[in-house]
């Protein structure tokens, strides 16, 4: 029998992993790799990527798993704010241009204004329910984040914009994977912080050095063994005093035994797969929302400097997308002379990802390089490589009520554990704090076990 049984080998499984490492452990992976929502791949200099690429800095979870693995992440180089929209590219990040550069109606520009000042007014209040309180237990702290103004929707909160108002609110909000009516108030201003301020407070700050693959590849090499790919789980289950897990690899069915497990998979299979779980936790899961997201990854070949050189995030309101980012600015920021080529990643939310996803990889690309040649002229002539990637679940976003639910998800239920993004509002930083909660407490109860 083993010690634990971990299901899912995204941020979540691995972290769980890592802090049972020394435990008898298997982790249970049905994709053919490690990462889940984290997928880049090394291309010369530069990584494309796919899914999640800033990661939480300095004492974060994160920071900490970071070291114990020896994986190098930098601050986010460049400007997170630059906007193209209506034909015009504010490449300097500074964001109060676009009330007088950015082509737009007087009546836009009013609105703007307003819903600007409201939104400012409640980041303050944000960042005060941001702050964890020394000693504060995780659930506790995670449960006030999500309290904070969950009642109304970021659009009722605002109120409704006129068109290209509304077009410059959408891409921040909708990072989130939901569109601003069915994301929560406090969610929408938690996006606006993560996007105007690069300081500690925001969260996010940070890349990995050759691509945000590099992590969960990196812990899994390191766990050898006791990782298994292409195992794909479908029933996690109490049996006397133990859990059975039955999982499919190369159509056989498997079933091992463990002391303990942790389900780390997105909420909807870990509801199909967890059937004896608690019944308030099962329908917790079912009420967890994820919007989709597409992407697409471009490697380029152009010689010298570009416009986009300083840049790290653009928003693009009225694209098939509804940002771009520059993934090449590490690189940019620590050579001496600039090297040939770049890296793009392009990325579209919620109703824009629902768009594409009917198309085919080739079309998407189609469309979006359609999109960047209006914004860089000529772009399409540099590309050597492109490749989309459809994610159904692409975030579990926090919805108006979604406060109400965290209680059931978070108490325990037997001997199996609960890890993933969708416990928390920090992303990747969730995830990893989830999958060390879950491995430090089967650790406690291992360690009294054996002292029986
Ligand atoms: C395009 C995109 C951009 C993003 N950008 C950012 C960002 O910049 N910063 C940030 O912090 N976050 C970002 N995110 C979110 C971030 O990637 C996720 O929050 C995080 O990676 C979730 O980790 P997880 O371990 O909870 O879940 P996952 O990564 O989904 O891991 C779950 C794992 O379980 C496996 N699995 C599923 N079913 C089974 C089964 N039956 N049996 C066995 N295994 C199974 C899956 O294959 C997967 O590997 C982004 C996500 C996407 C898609």
């Amino acid at each position: 029998m083993k010690d634990v049984i971990i299901i899912g080998a995204g941020l979540a499984g691995l972290s769980a992993g890592w802090y049972l490492r020394n435990k008898d452990i298997l982790i249970l992976e049905s994709d053919s790799r490690v990462g889940g929502r984290i997928h880049s791949e090394k291309r010369g200099y530069y990584w494309l990527n796919w899914g999640g690429h800033v990661f939480a800095g300095e004492n974060s979870p994160t920071d900490k798993l970071l070291k114990e693995v020896n994986v190098e992440a930098r601050n986010v180089p460049g400007s997170l704010k630059s906007i193209a929209m209506n034909g015009k590219l504010l490449l300097d990040g500074k964001v109060e241009k676009v009330l007088y550069k950015v082509p737009m109606s007087w009546n836009s520009r009013f609105a703007l204004c307003k819903a600007g000042i409201k939104v400012l007014r409640s980041l303050n209040q944000y960042k005060k329910a941001l702050k964890r309180i020394p000693g504060e237990n995780y659930w506790t702290y995670q449960q006030r984040v999500f309290n904070f103004l969950n009642d109304q929707s970021f659009t009722e909160f605002v109120g409704k914009l006129p068109e290209d108002a509304d077009a410059l609110f959408r891409p921040t909000v909708s990072r989130s994977a939901g569109d601003p009516e069915d994301v929560s108030a406090g969610a929408g201003i938690g996006y606006f912080n993560l996007v105007l301020s690069k300081s500690k407070s925001a969260g996010l700050t940070r890349n990995i050095v050759g691509g945000a693959s590099v992590l969960p590849e990196t812990i899994a090499e390191k766990l050898g063994e006791k990782v298994q790919l292409n195992a794909n789980v479908v029933k996690v289950f109490h049996k006397e005093d133990y859990v059975v897990v039955e999982y499919y690899v190369n159509g056989e069915l498997i079933s091992e035994m463990a002391k303990y497990a942790v389900i780390t998979t997105p909420a909807p299979i870990t509801d199909k797969i967890g059937i004896d779980l608690d019944v308030d936790m099962k329908n917790a899961l079912r009420k967890i929302v994820y919007g989709p997201y597409v992407s697409a990854a471009f490697l380029t070949k152009e010689e010298g400097p570009q416009l986009w050189d300083n840049i790290y995030a653009m928003a693009t309101p009225k694209k098939s997308f509804n940002v771009a980012f520059n993934m090449a600015n590490l690189v940019r920021d620590s050579e001496s002379e600039r090297k040939k080529g770049s890296s793009f990643m392009t990325f579209s939310p919620a109703t824009l990802a629902k768009n594409l996803f009917e198309k085919t990889d080739e079309e998407i690309i189609k469309t979006y390089l359609k999109d960047l040649n209006s914004i860089f002229p000529n772009f399409e002539d540099i590309v050597i490589e492109a490749h989309a990637q459809k994610w159904l679940h692409g975030l579990p976003y926090c919805f108006p009520g979604r406060a109400k639910i965290q209680e059931p998800l978070t108490k325990p239920s037997g001997k199996i554990y609960l890890a993933g993004d969708y416990l928390g509002t920090f992303y990747t930083d969730t995830a990893i704090e989830t999958g060390e909660i879950a491995a430090n407490e089967i650790l406690t109860k291992l360690l009294k076990e054996s002292n029986i």
